[in-house]
């Protein structure tokens, strides 16, 4: 028999990762869990939504319980869509990542608005108890990378992520501003009805 909806496992390691997906997913009455400690994915896919997949995959199978899983990152056109699956591992912390980038778009000659555009992905994937992928989407938030950071709220790419709809960056915005417009907020928006309905069809 398949798990209940209550045991939707959340495919991450990260604590406040966990919670954020929590809060999100609070309004269709599901309660999530992290997945086991010790289980380690490793992240080889070359898309966002490679790495989900193989992050949900092995968390179902890890626990036998539906798992959500998800990929995120920043691409930008000038630099061939890097830092793109690597973002997290461009350097070695946010100010050393947020510098490489500045200094990689220096040395492409990206000088202007036009020539900086960027776009930050976020993969969501459920796997059913079983292994496989029932759901998957996508959401993406676009904009430019400035040449200097702006704002102190947010983290990693933020400061230097401008969202030319909403005239701020990503760290200038309120965090409801950010959960609206960006790249997560949408993924997650496209997935609810869908994950509502994938559920309540397994408990029948
Ligand atoms: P993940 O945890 O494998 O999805 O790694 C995503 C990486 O992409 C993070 O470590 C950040 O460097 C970057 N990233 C993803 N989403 C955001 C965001 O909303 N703001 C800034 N950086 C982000």
């Amino acid at each position: 028999m398949h798990a209940a909806a209550k045991d939707l496992v959340i495919a991450s390691g990260n604590a406040g990762k966990v919670r954020e997906f929590g809060k999100l997913l609070a309004d269709l009455g599901l309660e999530t869990q992290p997945q086991p400690q010790g289980l380690e994915v490793e992240e080889t896919g070359n898309t966002f939504a490679e790495n989900a997949r193989l992050k949900a995959i092995a968390v179902a199978r890890a626990t036998s319980c539906w798992a959500l899983a998800d990929d995120s990152g920043l691409s930008v056109d000038a630099l061939g869509g890097a830092p793109g699956v690597h973002s997290a591992r461009y350097a070695d912390s946010d100010s050393a990542r947020i510098e490489r980038l500045l200094h990689e778009l220096a040395e492409a000659g990206a000088h202007t608005p036009a020539t900086r555009s960027a776009h930050f992905t976020a993969a969501l994937a459920l796997a059913n108890p079983a292994g496989e992928v029932v759901l998957e989407v996508e959401g993406i938030c676009p904009g430019q990378i400035l040449q200097a950071p702006r704002g102190e709220g947010g983290f990693g790419y933020d400061p230097v992520f401008f969202v030319p709809e909403a005239g701020l960056t990503f760290a200038e915005m309120p965090h409801s501003q950010k959960a609206e417009l960006g790249h997560r907020g949408r993924a997650f928006a496209a997935l609810k009805p869908q994950l509502r309905a994938a559920l309540t069809h397994d408990k029948q």
